[in-house]
């Protein structure tokens, strides 16, 4: 979703500057791309961050209760959970309120 909008902003933001076609506006165009491009090659394996983590962890606990490859369903998570002991003891506790429930 936010690399949408970083188009939208690129793509909005060149159709504004259309009418004089500068050198230097090029330049920063390429600029703000090279920027772009490399934001997007290092969001790529980013982590997810305690929210979007939170947000999904209840599923990610049902999936897991029942049995389902969670790391290969969603790596992302897994991956996070991995690293960060916050998020490990907000699983540890959905994951025993699943479990009861099941
Ligand atoms: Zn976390």
């Amino acid at each position: 979703m936010k690399i949408k909008q970083i188009f939208q902003w690129l793509l909005g933001s060149n159709k504004k500057k259309s009418s004089s076609p500068q050198n230097g506006m090029q330049a920063d165009k390429s600029e703000m791309m090279q920027k772009v491009l490399t934001m997007l090659s290092n969001t790529q394996d980013v982590e997810m961050t305690c929210d979007e983590v939170f947000a999904v962890l209840d599923q990610f606990a049902e999936l897991a209760a029942r049995g389902e490859d969670v790391s290969r369903l969603m790596p992302l998570v897994q991956h996070h959970l991995d690293m960060c002991p916050d998020c490990q003891e907000e699983y540890k506790v959905l994951q025993r309120i699943v479990l009861n429930a099941v």
